[in-house]
């Protein structure tokens, strides 16, 4: 069974053609522009080079078109027709509280999608203009769609409620939700499986550091905290996100610099964490790295900030769980950043866990990257969203 999982932004689309025989991808692609002068689609078959195609797409439609057109393509397509795809796995940001799980697309999800534009108003109404541009592009063929907020909807009221006026939870369904979920849910089996844990009793922590960051808690792959809430603001400093900030700050630089509240969400959303942090440097923690090791003040000081961060998030779900079996980190950060993960395990001491330089030396491969008597396990675990979309779309239409 071929699948095709997408991930559609308002002015782009990735995506991959996954063969679910042996998991392998077959091709893999971005769409940029959407809706901009000069659209333009990278086509990447398995084995093969990069391929450029630039041509107009005023709206997701035309991009899937484009995608279609290249993945049957005589020189760079990977299928003979696109009948070959069984069915689309869709990542959706926002499920409200409606979805607990992966569903197959019909008109009552489609218009519960719709219903959590507010709550996602830059991320749903594009991954419903994807579903709906692939039901017009395949008719009939199955569209599932898989919520970035499914695995935090196993969180208890004490972990979601914020402590506000209650009817606000109640007219707006202002709560916790946490995203990266596909992210979590994944790593966090891969983690017991990989390690052979107990899958109904193991307690893990997983950090998904990429430009988003977020930790979440898991006791047996069910989530029990994580640290976004309403939006992906909260929780830990990312790429330009500020994280957890008093909320009175808004209100005090609103006043000062003259900003609307809209504008003042912009800057902790784009303008924020090392990026702020770093008086603007970057948001890339590659570069934050190369400067701190050039002494620069701003970067060493914002490196600290980020460790120190994480693990108390970790410390907190160490609490909340009672206990730790593993701690695992992934995304670009956490797959790539050798130093991040030293970082943020040097504040783990207190629970006996401890990492070893030589294992932590590596890059994007499932590793245990703690010392052989380190009381937790601290692990690398790449993480893939597509391929676990993948499998829950296969599930749905088997
Ligand atoms: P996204 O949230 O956009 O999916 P990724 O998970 O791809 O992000 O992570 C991207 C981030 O990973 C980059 O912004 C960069 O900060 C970080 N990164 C990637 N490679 C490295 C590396 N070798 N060292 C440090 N950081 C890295």
């Amino acid at each position: 069974m071929k699948i095709l999982v997408m991930n559609c932004g308002s002015s782009s689309l990735k995506y991959q053609l996954i063969d679910m025989e042996n998991e392998s991808v077959l091709a893999k692609g971005l769409c940029e522009r959407i809706g901009i002068e000069g659209s333009v689609l990278t086509h990447t078959p398995a084995g093969g080079d990069k391929w450029k195609c630039e041509s107009p797409m005023p709206t997701h439609k035309e991009a899937i078109q484009m995608v279609m057109d290249a993945l049957v393509d005589k020189d760079h397509g990977v299928i003979a027709s696109t009948d070959e795809i069984s069915a689309v796995g869709h990542r959706v940001v926002h499920g409200g509280t409606a979805f607990s799980a992966s569903v197959v697309v019909t008109e009552e999800v489609k218009a519960a999608i719709k219903e959590c534009f507010d709550l996602a108003p830059l991320h749903n109404p594009a991954n419903l203009m994807g579903i709906e541009a692939c039901e017009a592009a395949m008719p009939g063929k199955p569209n599932v769609a898989v919520f970035d907020t499914a695995f935090g909807m196993s969180m208890e009221p004490k972990a979601y409620l914020y402590a506000l006026p209650y009817e606000y939870y109640e007219k707006y369904k202002v709560r916790r939700y946490g995203f990266h979920g596909t992210s979590h849910d994944f790593v966090s089996h891969e983690a017991i499986k990989f390690l052979g844990l107990d899958p109904e009793k193991a307690k893990v922590i997983v950090c998904h550091l990429g430009n988003g960051a977020s930790v979440s808690a898991s006791i047996g792959g069910k989530c029990v905290d994580t640290s976004m809430g309403l939006t992906p603001l909260e929780g830990v400093i990312m790429g330009t996100r500020s994280g957890d900030i008093d909320p009175a700050i808004v209100q005090f630089i609103c006043n000062h610099e003259n900003l609307s509240v809209d504008e003042m969400l912009n800057v902790l959303n784009k303008k924020s964490g090392v990026l702020g942090l770093t008086a603007g440097l970057s948001s890339d923690m590659r570069d934050i790295d190369e400067a701190a090791e050039k002494g620069d003040q701003k970067a060493i000081d914002a490196l600290e900030a980020y460790y120190f961060r994480v693990a108390k998030y970790i410390g907190g779900y160490v609490a909340a769980m009672n206990g730790v079996d593993a701690i695992c980190f992934t995304a670009g950060i956490g797959e790539n950043d050798k130093g991040a993960r030293k970082g943020i395990s040097a504040y783990l001491g207190y629970l006996g866990a401890f990492i070893d330089d030589e294992k932590n030396n590596v890059r994007g491969e499932n590793r245990i990257i703690s010392t052989d008597d380190s009381k937790v396990k601290i692990v690398l675990l790449p993480t893939n969203e597509e391929l676990a979309i993948a499998r829950d779309t296969q599930k749905l239409v088997k």
